[in-house]
């Protein structure tokens, strides 16, 4: 990639100063460290690189809740995108499929108007499919890529975007942290390419409070063990399955290391590799007490203050999970962040008259609107609920539905 630039730049560099003083800026930063970086790059979030990580420290460990962060695990079909918006910072892991264009219309609808990093894991063009869509569509501020040149022209466009935009560039390896707003991004692979591009896949390890995610692009078996093997931190609460739940990854010994307490896969409903594979979904479930999938759950969404986090998909429930449904001991939603149920400090007290759906019978259930017996049973089953809005999680209750419910005002969840 360095040397494609430089190629590039021999009739470009001079149209594309940009490029070079991202260059010039990270090793500004680099010599002057966090203090002098606010004062280079100007107002916005910080963007700033540490020194590689010494300690195995905790998961977390920034302590304070803070304001909310949201994670979308974007429904991108066979492919992978996944949003990360907190206070200060808009992080984008990948950019969907070269062959849909839902990316951007999936960012807008969010509400997206800056990027300040994104990172395209490996240049499969089911990664980096749409790069060049969504860095002609919004400022990004600094792009992450391998360094592996690839030939396909899903990437040689991705590239030409980058040159022609103002986003700096850098090929992150193992060992370094950035800092971006409140949040602190490990870099955990690769350390150096070895050509094989799945298994030299960006795997960051995204940390914000107490709440950790771990995301390693097509990872597989190689690139896990080699992560194990370097000793950084892998501890994580939510891992993103690799390779879109692809039986040549999340291995046990892997899992077993980033012992996630909720587990998420991108992949497109009757993809023809068959993702993800029931192996892999059988691994994780034995670590994991929860497990969604975008085939299934749609876009997923993470929502987390840093101290506990709530898994809010777009419909359904679960695609699987050691407790099972039928584990009436869990929260399908809400889990702290150090892995045990979190207080359901969300659930107001209730009013005489109305129905708590933490403690109320199947059959008083049925007094909420569209709760029939079926219904009933799912909603004990899925206890408890954090507040009402947690019904969400009961597979047949969407988004309509909880409104209806919410707007009937009869149901509340006690703490
Ligand atoms: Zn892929």
């Amino acid at each position: 990639m360095t040397r494609y630039f430089a190629r590039r730049a021999s009739g470009r560099w001079s149209a594309c100063p940009a490029v070079a003083m991202g260059a010039v800026v990270w090793l500004v930063l680099l010599a002057l460290g966090l203090a002098g970086l606010a004062g280079v790059v100007g107002p916005g979030p910080v963007l700033a690189v540490a020194a590689p990580v010494e300690t195995a420290a905790p998961a977390g460990g920034s302590g304070a809740a803070g304001p909310e962060l949201v994670v979308h695990f974007l429904d991108v079909g066979q492919g992978d995108a996944t949003l990360l918006q907190g206070p200060g910072f808009t992080i984008l892991i990948d950019a969907g499929r070269h062959d849909r264009a839902d990316v951007v219309p999936h960012l807008e609808a969010i509400g997206v108007e800056t990027i300040d990093l994104f990172i395209g894991t490996h240049p499969h063009s089911d990664h980096i499919g749409q790069c060049a869509a969504v860095l002609r569509r919004f400022p990004v501020r600094e792009v992450w890529l391998t360094g592996h040149e690839h030939t396909t022209l899903t990437y040689e466009r991705c590239l030409d975007a980058i040159l022609d935009s103002e986003a700096g560039y850098r090929e992150p390896r193992a060992g370094e942290t950035v800092t971006l707003g409140g949040a602190r991004l490990e870099v955990v692979h690769p350390a150096q390419l070895t050509g094989d591009l799945n298994n030299d896949s960006i795997a960051v390890r995204f940390v914000y409070g107490d709440v950790v995610i771990l995301f390693t692009g097509d990872a597989e078996a190689g690139a896990e063990t080699a992560m194990v093997e370097r000793g950084l931190p892998l501890q994580a609460d939510i891992l993103h399955m690799g390779h879109h739940g692809s039986r040549t990854s999340s291995t046990e010994g892997f899992l077993a290391v980033v012992g996630p307490r909720v587990a998420i896969y991108s992949a497109g409903r009757d993809n023809s590799y068959g993702h993800p594979h029931q192996e892999a979904l059988a691994r994780v479930a034995a670590v994991a007490a929860f497990v969604y999938g975008t085939d299934v759950n749609g876009t997923v969404r993470v929502q987390t203050d840093g101290s506990t986090y709530q898994v809010v998909p777009e419909r359904g429930g679960p695609v699987g999970a050691t407790s099972d449904l039928s584990d009436a001991g869990e929260p399908a939603a809400t889990e702290t962040g150090t892995g045990s149920p979190s207080e359901p400090a969300l659930g107001a007290a209730c009013m005489p008259g109305q129905i708590d759906i933490n403690t109320a019978s199947a059959q008083e259930l049925t007094g909420l609107i569209h709760v029939g017996p079926v219904l009933a049973e799912r909603i004990v089953a899925l206890r408890p609920f954090a507040s009402v809005a947690d019904l969400v999680q009961v597979p047949g209750i969407g988004a309509s539905r909880l409104a209806d419910i919410e707007a009937q005002g009869m149901a509340c969840a006690a703490p």
